[in-house]
């Protein structure tokens, strides 16, 4: 059998990182299995703030960033487009004309008004909400759209029901979770056509997962609830459902489901914070499934692929730990070659206006030289910024400087005349390198009795204005001898 999968996103914002997690177990069973991976946009529910075309840009760029780029897509196309699901109108009306055919829907007239007073009624006496069926029996459906007609003057517009069956079974047969068994008569006659022409969920998934061939529909653990009323259609075709998998729900370390509460949830916040696609994959893949080493952490694509499998995948919720995806991300980042970190923390640097868009060719100099620096220190690359600042912004003492770095190290005795040493120690250096300057600033603290800290501290904060940052004869190296003699000799004259 050829392995069909889809990821089916709704345009209702910017993409939660639960939802690219769905996407990319669906990609990686392709990947491991052969076959096709799709991606659908479902745009049917136009309820106000429920339709935000503004983020299918999101949703294409992540898939682009994690590299999880689907076969067919509303960008490329494919044999059993279109792959949007406001296109394919037609389709669904046809799929609910011949349900109404087979006597497994029809059309209900009845009103807005008539329904919501329904529900009213069965709230108050404590009874599950649901449609009462009128309009079920040809009867019943006549006599109501009569009814309409003559309230309105002209032809009442319908929706189509799905004419649930009133005994047996729907069973919903899930990979990890088992067999879900629901009594029928417990279900309501869903919509599956609104007075729009537009389908609802139950419907144009159902046909879309049939007529593009999908054999695997891997998706949200929300949607279990309301499986039975998806197999239901399914069945109401005569078709055979595709194997069903929900990966379980993410939490936050709170153990409530994940939300803004806990931190970012949009898969683009990460991305513009700076974490590297591959860290993002591995973490993520890891939510709600594992390749059976309980203790490893790290899979490398070819890994995950080799390994991936639908049985690895947890029925217990997954707890998002942001401490441990930055963990991840400084892993990868340290694993990668130094060129490309340097070129991802460009733009970040950028962004925060430290440099020119496109930057200069000093700029280019002095970020070749100290973002390497920082390699080790960064968990994320978008820490580049704090941590470039005293390299790329000008600083005069006392503004930029940190208070307390200056109280601890620039008000020691000796400060005027170690800087005054170093000042023309530095003048004179023939070879501006990290190593010369490590061996004279050694030298000036011997020659002055000082301890090596008494000496190297009081002389990063008086030219980074920190206590924090790169190895200093590296920093100083980096900043280059015009600026570091530069801010020894503003600090020298203050103090
Ligand atoms: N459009 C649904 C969503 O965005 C997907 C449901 C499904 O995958 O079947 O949640």
């Amino acid at each position: 059998m050829q392995v069909r999968v889809r990821y089916a996103p709704s345009p209702t914002g910017s993409p939660h990182v639960g939802n690219l997690r769905t996407a990319i177990y669906n990609w990686l069973l392709v990947k491991k299995l052969g076959g096709q991976f799709i991606a659908r946009l479902e745009d049917t529910d136009r309820t106000p703030g429920r339709y935000m075309p503004e983020g299918i840009w999101d949703i294409e760029e992540s898939l682009r960033y994690l590299g999880t780029l689907p076969d067919e897509w509303w960008v490329s196309g494919g044999s059993t487009g279109p792959y949007i699901q406001s296109e394919r109108l037609a389709l669904y009306q046809d799929h609910a004309d011949k349900l109404i055919a087979s006597g497994h829907a029809y059309r209900c007239y009845c009103s807005r008004e008539r329904l919501e007073a329904m529900r009213q009624e069965q709230q108050a006496k404590g009874v599950p909400t649901g449609y009462d069926r009128c309009c079920r029996s040809d009867a019943g459906r006549e006599e109501m759209r009569q009814r309409r007609l003559i309230e309105l003057g002209s032809e009442p517009t319908f929706v189509v029901r799905l004419a649930m069956p009133l005994d047996g079974q729907t069973v919903v047969h899930d990979l990890v979770k088992g067999d879900i068994v629901y009594e029928n008569r417990t279900q309501d006659d869903q919509v599956l056509l609104k007075t729009d022409g537009f389908p609802t969920y139950f419907l144009a998934c159902a046909v879309d997962d049939h007529l593009m061939g999908v054999t695997h529909v891997i998706r949200g653990d929300d949607w279990l609830s309301s499986a039975a009323k998806f197999v239901a259609v399914i069945n109401a075709f005569g078709w055979d459902p595709p194997a069903l998998v929900h990966p379980p729900l993410i939490l936050g370390p709170d153990r409530k489901k994940l939300s803004k509460r806990h931190g970012s949830t949009q898969f683009t916040e990460f991305v513009d914070q700076g974490y590297l696609p591959e860290a993002l994959l591995n973490f993520l893949v890891l939510l709600g499934w594992s390749a059976g080493d309980e203790n490893r952490e790290l899979f490398s694509l070819p890994e995950l692929i080799e390994r991936f499998s639908l049985e690895g995948i947890s029925e217990h919720p997954a707890i998002f730990d942001y401490e441990k995806l930055k963990w991840m991300n400084g892993m990868y980042i340290r694993q990668s070659p130094q060129g490309r970190i340097i070129g991802l923390c460009m733009p970040h640097l950028q962004k925060a206006g430290l440099i020119g868009t496109p930057p200069s060719e000093s700029e280019i100099e002095l970020a070749r030289k100290f973002i390497p620096l920082e390699i080790e220190r960064m968990k994320v690359l978008s820490e580049i910024v704090v941590m470039a600042e005293p390299f790329f912004k000008e600083l005069h003492f006392p503004a930029g400087y940190e208070e307390k770095a200056v109280t601890k190290w620039l008000k020691v005795e000796y400060i005027k005349p170690l800087l005054q040493r170093e000042i023309e120690e530095f003048t004179n250096l023939t070879d501006w390198t990290p190593e010369n300057l490590e061996a004279l600033v050694r030298q000036i603290g011997d020659d002055m009795e000082l301890k090596f800290a008494g000496v190297i501290h009081p002389t990063r904060v008086a030219v980074t204005g920190r206590t924090v940052g790169p190895g200093l004869f590296e920093a100083l190296w980096a900043l280059g001898r015009e600026i570091t003699l530069q801010r020894l000799q503003s600090v020298c004259d203050a103090v």
